[in-house]
């Protein structure tokens, strides 16, 4: 199959062939046509997919074939991403892409000033790539309009409520015309994320190009049990011992990611971070100089894990495993793609058996372990099963007398099973849009 019989225009063939595009991927296959005809679209489809082609080339299209020109602070199509990160990534692909047209397209975020974007509104714009926190503050201003608005994409949707979006979404919503096309695009299928579909779509086509929840089968899984506080020392140890070459690693707090990045650079390697403390010049320069191969370590918080395009990267390490378990899956689609095959290591101590449990439940295996001779944990990490599972427990010391019936629990807007591990931190699982757990904004 080809672009041309998938009815693209010239001007896109030409760009896409300059670009070497040679044949739709799966997920375009189903998405341009049915874009191109005006349906709603409903598409399971990770990055590294081509799913950023699979909307903005019937975008682009569409954009230039029908509709009036774009008035002053008005857009036309509008893409919604979690992340700053994607929001320049999906800038950078439509402005690729739309060379050859006479289209507009410009991208909006935080952790920049906002008066250059107020004055590149101004002039009125076909395609807008925003994130939901900086686009509402855009328009609360009056730099944005929306009663030109014909299309609608949501990305990586399933992120952008976990980072906490659902109240800028709906506001957005309630400010977008009801006549519109929309297309959402998630790498996961929560309840809420159904919910919003459920809301937005009409009659969306559904696209489904891999196994839900599932990590990509070309990227070999596993994970070495190491005490907590031996996490980096094992790290250097691993990226001397097996000469790896470029590796992506996930720390869970942005204080994790700067500490190993200290060590990592103290033991002679090039290293740098991406994580929400960062303002965005830096961040962005962190991830082009990983890309051009000037740096070898790039440790990040999740806000990286997803939407990044990294060509070929062959190892992912989690040296902490994530809270949520998606984003596991989220992190570790970073590597293995496009056929080629990666490793994802997590390196995982006692207190994270639970977040284990829950990402081998998510992804429906049960990770390999493999010992690392010098790191054996004094702390031994339970063994899981399927399930969800735990299966031994380390002993724990006796309880003072128990709590009054009733009272197993505590509910103090956090939660906690008081019963499984009495002092451990709360998991938070604050009920939030479809129960899912919310975070703060990395
Ligand atoms: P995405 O999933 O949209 O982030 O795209 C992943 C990568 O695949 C990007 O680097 C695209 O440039 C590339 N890509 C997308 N579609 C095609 C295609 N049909 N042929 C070759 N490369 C593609």
């Amino acid at each position: 199959m080809t672009f041309a019989s998938l009815g693209l225009i010239d001007p896109l063939l030409r760009t896409l062939d300059a670009l070497d595009y040679r044949t739709p991927t799966p997920v375009q296959k189903e998405a341009i046509p049915a874009v191109l005809k005006g349906r709603d679209l409903l598409a399971a489809a990770q990055t590294g997919t081509g799913k950023t082609a699979g909307f903005a080339l019937p975008l682009l299209q569409k954009l230039t074939l029908q509709g009036p020109k774009v008035a002053s602070n008005s857009v036309r199509a509008l893409v919604l991403t979690p992340t700053r990160e994607l929001a320049e990534q999906v800038q950078q692909s439509v402005q690729r892409y739309g060379e050859n047209l006479p289209l507009r397209s410009y991208a909006v975020y935080g952790g920049v000033s906002i008066n250059p974007q107020m004055m590149a509104l101004r002039k009125g714009i076909d395609l807008l790539v925003a994130t939901p926190g900086r686009l509402l503050d855009l328009y609360r201003q009056n730099a944005v309009r929306f009663e030109q608005l014909q299309v609608l994409v949501l990305d990586e949707a399933d992120r952008m409520l976990d980072l906490g979006f659902a109240r800028e979404l709906d506001e957005l919503f309630a400010a977008l015309p009801k006549k519109r096309q929309t297309l959402l695009f998630s790498a996961t299928f929560s309840d809420a994320i159904r919910q919003l579909a459920g809301e937005l779509l009409r009659d969306p086509l559904n696209i489904e190009v891999a196994p839900r929840n599932t990590a990509a089968k070309s990227v070999k899984q596993w994970l070495i049990p190491v005490d907590k506080k031996r996490k980096s020392e094992l790290f250097l140890h691993l990226l001397a011992e097996q000469r790896w070459g470029q590796v992506l690693v996930f720390a869970k707090t942005r204080k994790g990611v700067d500490q190993l990045v200290e060590e990592v650079q103290a033991a002679g390697f090039a290293a740098d971070s991406i994580h929400g403390d960062k303002p965005q010049p830096s961040r962005l320069r962190a991830l082009e100089r990983f890309k051009a191969g000037e740096v070898q370590i790039l440790v990040a918080t999740d806000v990286a894990a997803r939407g990044l395009d990294i060509h070929d990267l062959p190892q992912v390490v989690n040296l902490d495993l994530p809270i949520v378990a998606e984003d596991y899956v989220h992190r570790i689609g970073r590597t293995g793609r496009a056929g080629a095959t990666g490793e994802a290591i997590s390196l995982v101590c006692a207190d994270e058996v639970d977040q284990l449990a829950a990402i081998e439940n998510l992804i429906g295996q049960v990770l390999p372990r493999r010992d690392e001779p010098d790191f054996i944990p004094d702390h031994r990490v339970p063994q899981t099963a399927l399930g969800g599972l735990v299966l031994k427990k380390p002993k724990k010391p006796k309880q003072p007398k128990a709590a009054p019936a009733g009272k197993g629990k505590i509910h103090l807007g956090n939660w906690f099973d008081a019963s499984e591990k009495p002092d451990a931190k709360p998991i938070r699982k604050a009920p939030s849009f479809g129960g899912k757990p919310t975070r703060k904004k990395p």
